[in-house]
């Protein structure tokens, strides 16, 4: 444990949204109401422990997506609490040795009179608070802006125009996330083509979680900049194209647990994939999604593989410093590949 804890990571899959720390969570609820039933009642539906049994534990996609509106909903009247709860984020992944984070969020209206352009300035102040209380962090922190598949073409475009014009280093990219039972792929692909070809905006994309293989196979020969997920498939043929694409893959093995059909530790797609990193060049890491839902850090994930799948932490090295060329901030690849490598080579030493 102690050495994967050191082990400098990347964490390249981490909503804002699910990352809100409980105690922050009862803090709000307080706020809103104090029938001690009622907080137990909502806590209850935001949690879910991957380490407990599929009975009791675990909800499916759509109940987590029903988790994302009571979050939403204590996070809608005021517009600051944003900046609170990306800080607070940014403070768990760094204590956890995280390097290079990635955050991505929906920007929402929030409050009276609130835009999505403010909700994007209190997140981006989230951020920058944590450099100021935190100014040896070694911490890189950036931001990818979110297309929800659930609402309309118009709040699509509005997330595009605020990604490639709000003025800020901060935001180097986009997610396409949201309930995968709504709002089609298809759908989204001409805006996403546009944002990705005129604004040079890179893209990672949701897929795999639910069964479509026809979408899997859309979203494959759009070539993304990066897949999230990847575990459900109706045949295996879908699987292989998928390998043989080589698109960079953000694996979340907690959430995948939690939400997807029947898959038991242990049981993932990552074994196959994880064998075939060396033949056929597979390009992963390991990624919480939702670390305050889940309750995982990224060092848990990396134990649930170690003990799951065998790998050893040199291998884990190998594996993300490969992946640090396809984060989305270019100009930060060298520095954290030499900072994992360098920790590889001072294990054998
Ligand atoms: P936010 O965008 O509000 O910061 O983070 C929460 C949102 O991220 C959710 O409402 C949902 O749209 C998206 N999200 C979080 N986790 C998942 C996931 O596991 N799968 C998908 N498809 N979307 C997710
Ligand atoms: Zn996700």
């Amino acid at each position: 444990r102690d050495q994967l804890f050191k082990m400098p990571k990347i964490e390249l899959h981490a909503h804002i949204g699910g990352s809100i720390r409980e105690s922050t969570i009862i803090e709000l609820i307080n706020k809103k109401n104090k029938d001690p039933e009622a907080i137990k009642q909502i806590l209850d539906s935001c949690r879910i422990d991957p380490k407990q049994s599929k009975e009791v534990g675990r909800r499916n996609l759509n109940e987590c997506f029903k988790m994302f509106e009571v979050i939403h909903d204590l996070t809608s009247t005021d517009v600051t609490v944003m900046t609170r709860i990306t800080k607070e984020t940014i403070e768990d992944y760094a204590d956890d040795n995280v390097i290079y984070l990635e955050l991505r969020t929906t920007p929402r209206a929030i409050g009276q009179n609130g835009s999505k352009y403010d909700y994007v300035t209190h997140v981006i102040k989230g951020i920058e608070d944590y450099y100021q209380s935190h100014p040896d962090s070694p911490i890189i922190v950036r931001l990818l802006l979110t297309i929800d598949r659930q609402k309309s073409l118009q709040e699509a475009k509005e997330n595009i125009e605020l990604a490639h014009t709000y003025p800020s280093k901060y935001i180097v990219g986009m997610d396409f996330s949201g309930n995968p039972f709504k709002g089609p792929f298809s759908n989204f692909q001409h805006l996403i083509k546009e944002a990705r070809e005129k604004h040079k905006l890179p893209f990672s994309i949701h897929m795999g979680e639910v069964l479509n293989d026809d979408e899997v196979l859309l979203i494959i020969s759009t070539k993304p900049e990066r897949v999230g997920h990847a575990v459900c498939w109706q045949s295996e043929s879908t699987r292989d194209e998928f390998i043989r694409s080589q698109i960079p893959l953000e694996v979340c093995l907690s959430s995948n647990h939690c939400t997807t059909t029947s898959r038991e530790e242990g049981d993932h797609p990552f074994a196959e994939y994880a064998k075939t990193t060396n033949r056929s060049g597979m390009h992963m890491c390991l990624n919480c999604d939702d670390k305050g839902i889940f309750q995982t850090t990224t060092t848990d994930e990396y134990l649930m593989a170690a003990d799951d799948f065998s790998l050893s932490v040199e291998e884990f090295c190998e594996m993300q410093a490969d992946m640090a060329n396809y984060i989305f901030d270019k100009e930060s690849i060298e520095g954290v590949r030499s900072q994992i490598i360098k920790y590889r080579d001072s294990l054998s030493s």
